[in-house]
């Protein structure tokens, strides 16, 4: 999609830290992190929001849980498994997303507060 950041840096046109990529998603440092391991994970396919996960098939919503599989993957190598770490999708500017490409934030090596800020 035209203009889309997370596009772009799947089309190789924005430098990033990758440390994960298969068929249906890739994984990369966020530029700005939130914890010792922030990673973004993203599906290849642009699907703007959590909003349009429902109008999804059935392929599309096993993408979201690939999702959650990859990023439980990438925890466990970064040894966050055990203490713990944070999933975060945010949906929409209400709950702070920037980047409307959907994306799960991979949060880990610190404690976390509940509720979230
Ligand atoms: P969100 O606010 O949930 O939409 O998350 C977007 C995330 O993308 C933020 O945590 C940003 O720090 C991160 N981000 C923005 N631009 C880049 C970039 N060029 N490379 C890596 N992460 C980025
Ligand atoms: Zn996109």
């Amino acid at each position: 999609m035209a203009d889309c950041l997370f596009c772009k840096i799947r089309d190789g046109q924005i430098p990033y830290k990758g440390v994960y990529q298969d068929d249906r998603c890739f994984a990369f440092e966020d530029i700005n992190p939130q914890a010792p391991t922030h990673v973004l994970v993203v599906p290849r396919e642009h699907v703007a929001t959590a909003n349009d996960v429902p109008a999804l098939d059935a392929a599309g919503e096993a993408l979201v849980g690939h999702l959650f599989a990859v990023a439980a993957k990438l925890a466990a190598e970064r040894g966050v498994d055990g203490p713990g770490y944070r999933l975060v999708m945010n949906c929409n500017a209400g709950a702070g997303q920037t980047v409307f490409h959907l994306h799960l934030h991979l949060l880990g090596g610190r404690r976390f507060g509940w509720p979230p800020g």
